[in-house]
């Protein structure tokens, strides 16, 4: 009961606290050419913000604070500390460099612009929230913590760096899929032609219910997806299109995300045969892994892409059982090349089990004898059926910071 109370009053007390949120508000203009932010403050809150990604930082136009105007020089910011006042900006879409536009792409007619391109986030990373007005039939998809049904009002809380966050504007398909233990929400970009939704949404659901048959829940409470089609895409240029999702990943930032590239005109069959949603959503079953241990994360990925595509019978336990001694048997990595730069231009279907293999040939042998321990003991378990899954031999082995213990 005491406990209980403590808990309740420190409860109260972030929700007080909560008030005091630097609060950004987004509007977006009609055709998505510009983003008009502002962001008030008092004199407790951050004076210091920056953009994560400077590379478009000529795209802001009009920083001002209260009446006065400010430069926003390499895409940073600092406002006297002792006025409160609040911060405005524009960001000019049409001045994003051209041939830098990885962070803010334009989808047909919609709008894929990540928040470290025109975001001036607090440099001392505290939490914050983020509401967006829009105009009328557009939508936002967003990594961060819904605040509304609606979802226009999000909180933002610290989290890993690393590959930037996707927050998608325009008159794009956006639904839940719910899950025992979670919510997707799913947005389907334009495209030429545009996705079959109904097969998409079939395709992210079986998928996404492979993973609860680990542990009988979705590991994360929501997540973002975000289904990007590439045929016709000009920056695609027509690669690997041969697959019904040439390329898909995880990002952490700003909360859990999935992006997935698809062929958005093959038939749904392949979609369901395809590993690699059942690949990328069993990666939130691990928390943020650094990439100097991706031989972890992506072991841990491709191992359970097997086991619970042939819990879910999509697999015969044969398959499965092959597919898995194929990728980690130690013959694999003769064919392959030893530079990590080349692995990423192999099919996919080898990419993930190279990747640990690869690891364990070419560093140092104390993380590549915990990943053959742990690929050893994973598959003999799995082969006994003795152990219910990996997660059991990988939890003792993971530190707070993302990194990984080695075993002794
Ligand atoms: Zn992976």
């Amino acid at each position: 009961m005491i406990v209980l109370l403590g808990l309740v009053l420190i409860g109260g007390g972030a929700v007080g606290a909560a008030a005091e949120l630097p609060i950004y508000q987004v509007r977006v203009a009609e055709n998505l050419a510009r983003l008009s932010i502002s962001v008030c403050r008092s004199v407790d809150m951050p004076h210091r913000f920056a953009l994560e990604d400077t590379k478009h930082a000529r795209a802001l136009r009009n920083v001002t604070y209260g009446a006065r105007r400010l430069g926003a020089r390499r895409g940073r910011v600092k406002v006297p500390a002792a006025e409160p006042g609040c911060l405005s900006y524009d960001f000019e879409i049409s001045r994003v460099w051209e041939e830098r536009r990885a962070s803010v792409l334009r989808m047909g007619s919609d709008l894929l612009a990540s928040p470290a391109a025109w975001l001036l986030a607090p440099v001392d990373e505290v939490p914050f929230e983020v509401h967006f007005a829009l105009p009328s039939g557009v939508q936002v998809s967003a990594p961060w913590q819904p605040l509304d049904d609606a979802l226009r009002r999000y909180r933002v809380e610290p989290s890993p760096t690393g590959w930037q966050p996707i927050v998608a504007f325009g008159r794009f398909e956006q639904f839940p899929i719910e899950l025992p233990g979670g919510r997707l929400d799913v947005a389907v970009l334009d495209g030429q032609p545009r996705a079959d939704v109904a097969q998409v949404r079939d395709w992210v659901e079986a998928a996404a219910r492979h993973v609860t048959l680990a542990y009988g829940s979705f590991p994360v409470p929501r997540a973002q997806v975000v289904i990007v089609p590439v045929v016709g895409l000009d920056a695609w240029g027509g690669r690997g299109t041969e697959d019904a999702v040439p390329f898909a990943r995880v990002l952490r930032r700003g909360g859990i995300a999935a992006q997935f590239f698809v062929n958005q005109i093959a038939p749904l069959d392949s979609y369901l045969s395809d590993w690699t949603a059942t690949h990328e959503f069993s990666h939130m079953l691990l928390p943020y892994v650094s990439q100097s241990d991706a031989w972890l994360s992506e072991g841990f990925a491709s191992y359970y892409q097997n086991v619970l595509r042939a819990r879910a019978g999509v697999l015969t336990e044969e398959v499965a059982w092959r597919k898995l001694h194929e990728g980690f048997s130690p013959g694999t990595p003769r064919r392959l090349s030893g530079h990590p730069r080349r692995i990423r231009s192999l099919p996919r279907s080898q990419h993930d089990h190279a990747y640990v293999l690869e690891w364990c040939r070419d560093r140092a042998t104390r993380r590549c004898g915990t990943a053959r321990t742990l690929w050893g003991r994973a598959e003999s378990g799995y082969r006994a059926a003795a152990t219910p899954g990996l997660l059991p031999a990988v939890e003792p082995h993971l530190v707070g910071n993302g990194t990984i213990r080695p075993i002794g």
